[in-house]
């Protein structure tokens, strides 16, 4: 029995069935964090996509959400997710570039307390009307320039950032809490996900796969 209103549950292609059916193809192409899947399975992300999208929101695809941005694709988001979790209990986690607020809504599901920031404030108005039929108590959205992270709220066991950067975003790193996780795509043309992990010893940096985001943009909008 979902818990959403009727209104929200969607139906045929926005079915609960379909959104399973995206589950199973993420845990076909590898993810395996039980916790993710449950998160992505549970967030009706035909809710974020404009309607004209709402028939393809559960394919494994970008699409666009206006002002020249897009909602990521579930692929990666799953495995930004994981990566970034390691299978730890989440307390306080940072996202950079709120968009229409899907992956917001799903970290939602996998931390104690999340916090999301966004640049163009017309997209943070339309995140807040996509997210309240789904009153999530746990998450915060601000209004301001990741690359300054959000240092009231800080430090963060993860750090998730939704476009890519030309250059590592230094003063996020210094928002990690001892063990914390940054995970960001940085690079213009080609660009790939590093993983920052903040050890005792200090910063440990892992490159990971080539991805494609929409840039990160310097000041608000
Ligand atoms: N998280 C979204 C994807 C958002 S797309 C999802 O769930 O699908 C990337 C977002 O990052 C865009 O909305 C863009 O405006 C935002 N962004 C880019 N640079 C930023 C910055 N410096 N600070 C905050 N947000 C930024």
């Amino acid at each position: 029995m979902s818990l959403l209103p009727a209104a929200t549950r969607g139906v045929g292609l926005t079915s609960q069935r379909t959104r399973d059916r995206m589950v199973s193809r993420l845990r076909e192409r590898g993810v395996r964090d039980e916790r993710v899947l449950a998160a992505m399975s549970e967030v009706p992300r035909h809710l974020f996509v404009d309607e004209g999208f709402a028939s393809r929101a559960y394919e494994d695809a970008a699409l666009p959400i206006g002002f020249e941005q897009t909602i990521s694709q579930p692929l990666v988001i799953a495995r930004m997710l994981e990566t970034v979790r390691a299978g730890r209990d989440l307390e306080r986690v940072l996202e950079v570039g709120t968009g229409c607020g899907y992956q917001a809504a799903v970290l939602s599901h996998i931390a104690t307390q999340v916090y999301s920031i966004e640049r163009i404030a017309a997209l943070l108005e339309i995140a807040r009307t996509n997210l309240r039929p789904l009153r999530i108590p746990n998450l915060r959205l601000a209004y301001g320039d990741g690359y300054k992270g959000l240092l009231e709220a800080a430090p963060f066991d993860a750090i998730v950032v939704a476009a890519a950067a030309p250059e590592m975003p230094v003063e996020l790193t210094r928002q990690l809490a001892p063990g914390g996780r940054l995970i960001v795509p940085v690079g213009l043309e080609e660009q790939r996900l590093i993983l920052i992990e903040r050890r005792d010893r200090g910063l440990v940096e892992t490159v990971l796969e080539p991805v494609r985001f929409v840039p990160m943009r310097i000041g608000k909008r």
